[in-house]
């Protein structure tokens, strides 16, 4: 059975614990998940009777190719119009969930005309319940996609930072992200030097790389649609002694962290051992966001392991590990891992070695 058809059956198992007897799945990250269609426009149909891709002309030979599991059927643009005709096998009254958080309300009203001799309910969060564990196929693609998050960054880390232009290192990473064999880059690089370095969400700028201070790059890589996210702060010259404290102490939150993201701990509790350790160094108003984020199809997705996460750790979560610093004025630093939980020790996949603090 392909990866796609088994999980369509354990979507089936959760729609029948929920009273359902099919979903509508509109998310074409979901769509891509449970039947390996690769495109633009596309709705599926997945429910126990019959289970369907429904696309548009532009992408009838390769939905073809790509699909798993489920009959194609090929629409105009608008693709509600063959829902009724690929729903016939099911009963009326039939309870057919749709996925609120992607429908606009007007694709809602649509859907709701278009098949008014069933019941539409809407759902949240069903697909993403089961992305949120990995299978065996999703694991590769992950570690595939970090070794190449990885190579790219030592292409690019062989030579200086320092008088190079921010921008261009970004673009350099980008560069060989591709040549290392990503489908392009899972988000765009931020390369921030010194003061830049304190904003988490940095844009490269034209500025040049001074030299004793921090640099921060954060990159990631899309391999068959999974995406990679790593974080390397380089320690450039002699960065004052604030931030080489900062630095020491994010290493330490970073490693503490890691050592405990295992299966059962709740993310709010992971999150908790950065923060712990980085409110003992003295510098906790220093790190604003969570400690990290599910990863996989989407370079951000659940589990969120931050103070307000609901969710509890568990073997084939895909998550970062990823506390920083950020001095206002002065500069920041984030060490990113990307980590498989496991039922032992976390699979570490992102493997660019991590600097040492400086003595
Ligand atoms: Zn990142
Ligand atoms: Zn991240």
């Amino acid at each position: 059975m392909s990866a796609e058809a088994a999980r369509q059956r354990r979507l089936l198992e959760r729609l029948e614990g929920d009273g359902l007897d099919g979903l509508l799945v509109s998310d074409l990250t979901n769509v891509r998940y449970l039947t390996g269609y690769v495109g633009s426009n596309a709705i599926a149909l997945i429910s126990d009777r019959t289970s369907s891709l429904i696309t548009d002309s532009r992408y009838a030979v390769s939905a073809r190719e790509q699909a798993q599991g489920v009959d194609v059927a090929i629409g105009r643009r608008e693709l509600l119009g063959e829902l009724a005709g690929v729903m016939e096998k099911l009963s009326d009254g039939a309870r057919i969930g749709v996925e609120a958080d992607d429908l606009t309300l007007s694709r809602h009203e649509r859907i709701s005309t278009a098949l008014e001799r069933f019941a539409i309910v809407p759902t949240t969060g069903v697909v993403e319940d089961l992305r949120v564990v990995k299978d065996d196929a999703e694991l590769d693609a992950l570690r595939t996609s970090a070794a190449i998050t990885d190579e790219a960054l030592r292409v690019v880390a062989a030579g200086e930072f320092v008088g190079r232009v921010e921008r261009e290192v970004a673009w350099e990473i980008e560069h060989a992200l591709r040549e290392a064999g990503a489908e392009r880059a899972s988000f765009d690089a931020i390369v921030a030097a010194g003061p830049r370095g304190a904003r988490p969400h940095a844009v490269p700028s034209d500025e040049l790389i001074p030299d004793d201070t921090l640099l921060v790059v954060d990159m990631g890589a899309v391999w068959q649609g999974y995406c990679s996210d790593m974080t390397r702060t380089f320690v450039l010259g002699s960065p004052p002694p604030d931030l080489v404290e900062a630095y020491r102490v994010c290493h330490r939150a970073q490693q503490a962290a890691l050592a405990q993201a295992r299966p059962g701990i709740e993310a709010s509790a992971l999150d908790a051992v950065a923060r712990d350790e980085i409110d003992r160094g003295g510098m906790g108003e220093a790190f604003g966001h969570g400690v990290g984020h599910g990863v996989g199809l989407d370079v951000h997705e659940r589990p969120g392991v931050r103070s307000e996460g609901r969710e509890t750790i568990r073997a084939g979560m895909a998550i970062t590990i990823e506390p920083g610093i950020y001095l206002e004025g002065v500069g920041g630093v984030r060490i990113e891992d990307l980590v498989l939980v496991t039922d032992g020790a976390p699979e570490v996949i992102s493997k660019f070695p991590i600097a040492d603090p400086p003595a």
